[in-house]
């Protein structure tokens, strides 16, 4: 195969995903291919609103440092999210705490200097794009959607619903969980599927509610309905963000789906509909301040759950797929640390062998992602399997599991913490044909 160095890239989706490996690419190859250029085609025509909060982990927040985004975060002021020590679960039944997830050690420090932060999604995404906008040699379309695209030996041609096409040496699939590059071209087998979970989100001021808060900065409450997290997601802690995780028949997403062009009595129908859900599954809730944000009348949106089943192909000989386009797994706090993770490890990857055919870029990609993936997938069905719906003994039963849970993978979740994609040891492109023809050469003349 043709070796070409990739100066013109291509990223479909502006989410977490294509933003960072636009920014890690820029930062890795820079130095190597003057002429660089990459170019993010995003479907939106400006960066969506929707999605609510985002909690950040250690993780997270050490790439989105190293790729200048955390900085932007913080000068953003209060908006630029609330800083979490841990998630303080709680039973909803009886109000007892059951453990934590945390993200400062027995010193009560960061890993590294990085704890938790809960963050609404589009200050993110404005956050990144600042970045972006400062960045000479990336630049964003938007408003454009792909929808098809054909893969040559030298090139990839996208196609966009609007007629238009690009033309490009290498394309990123980074465009989510629908991902068009992974259905169009890449693995057309493996469409998402509706994990029977979804989100209901809604955001509430503090100072609506009149009963004590109960939790630091972040709780997840459990009950045998699902589970209803709560967060601050400002650094003022005057917004809570609340999202009940609940099973829901395929059926009956139909119903409670807010869909633009909608009239106002249709949309107050799905509003009250959804409030009725929230309060029929955990009207007895035992902790004060989470009943009155159920009774509260929030405006819950609904967030249908999909995850793409590990295992395919992630992959073409011109094209990739990063971030959830490859490998959307149950949110557990930690998918988008997936994403960061991608997006810097296929930079330095492809930096490094630069000179290599881009299938061996890609074989030594996913030399090393693939088991980290697989065993990340694993472990969030495991413990999305924990907020389906169950009867009274299995309930009680999950609370016991869950606090035994998180203490037996503490130790696990800390040396997580530390990960660092920027110096995790990559593999060394095999000599090619050339030198070892070369090396055999000189060995001969010295013997
Ligand atoms: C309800 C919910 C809550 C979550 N909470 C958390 C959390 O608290 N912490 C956490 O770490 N993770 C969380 N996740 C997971 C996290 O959001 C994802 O893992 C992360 O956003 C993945 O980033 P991505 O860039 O791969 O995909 P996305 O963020 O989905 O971005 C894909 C981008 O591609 C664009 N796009 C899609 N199709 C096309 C097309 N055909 N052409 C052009 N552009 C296209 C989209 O508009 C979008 O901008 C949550 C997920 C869900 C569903």
């Amino acid at each position: 195969m043709k070796t070409i160095r990739p100066h013109n890239i291509v990223i479909v989706g502006a989410g977490i995903a294509g933003i960072a490996c636009a920014l890690a690419l820029s930062k890795e190859l820079s130095p190597f291919v003057p002429d660089l250029q990459i170019t993010i085609y995003e479907r939106h025509d400006i960066l969506s609103t929707s999605g609510g909060a985002i909690n950040l982990t250690p993780v997270a927040q050490r790439h989105l440092a190293q790729l200048g985004v955390l900085d932007e975060l913080d000068r953003m002021g209060p908006e630029g999210g609330a800083d979490v020590d841990a998630i303080e679960l709680f039973s909803m039944r009886s109000g007892r705490s059951i453990g934590s997830i945390d993200f400062t050690d027995h010193k009560g420090e960061g890993y590294g200097g990085y704890k938790g932060r809960r963050v609404m999604r589009i200050i993110l995404s404005v956050a990144m794009l600042t970045v972006v906008e400062r960045t000479h040699n990336v630049e964003i379309v938007f408003g454009k959607k792909v929808v098809g695209g054909e893969e040559f030996d030298d090139s990839v041609v996208l196609k966009f619903q609007d007629g238009t096409e690009a033309i490009s040496d290498l394309v990123i699939g980074c465009d989510g969980v629908h991902s068009a590059v992974r259905t169009q071209f890449v693995d057309a087998d493996r469409p998402a599927e509706y994990t029977g979970l979804s989100f209901l989100q809604a955001t509430i001021e503090r100072d609506s509610l009149s009963s004590r808060i109960h939790f630091k900065s972040s709780s997840l409450n459990i009950s045998r309905h699902g589970s209803i997290l709560a967060s601050y997601c400002d650094r003022d802690c005057d917004q809570i963000f609340a999202a009940a995780i609940v099973q829901f028949s395929q059926e009956s997403l139909s119903r409670y789906r807010l869909e633009p062009g909608q009239d106002r009595a249709t949309q107050h129908r799905i509003r009250c509909a959804l409030r009725e859900e929230i309060w029929g599954r955990f009207g007895k809730c035992g902790i004060p301040c989470i009943r009155e944000i159920i009774e509260s009348k929030a405006d819950w949106m609904l967030y249908p759950v999909y995850q793409v089943r590990p295992g395919g192909r992630w992959c073409t000989n011109r094209a990739i797929l990063l971030g959830d386009a490859a490998h959307a797994m149950p949110p557990r706090d930690e998918s988008a640390s997936y994403a960061l993770d991608d997006a810097i490890l296929f930079a330095r990857i492809l930096a490094r062998y630069r000179s290599e055919p881009l299938a061996e870029v890609f074989d030594a990609y996913e030399s090393l992602r693939r088991d980290t993936i697989n065993h990340a997938f694993k472990e969030s069905r495991r413990m999305w399997e924990r907020n389906r719906e169950m009867g009274l003994f299995e309930g009680r039963l999950k609370e016991w599991m869950m606090s035994f849970h998180l203490k037996s993978h503490e130790s696990e979740r800390e040396a997580a913490w530390e990960f660092d994609a920027n110096k995790m040891a990559l593999p060394t492109p095999a000599p090619s044909e050339d030198l070892v023809s070369l090396n055999s050469f000189l060995r001969g003349r010295t013997l």
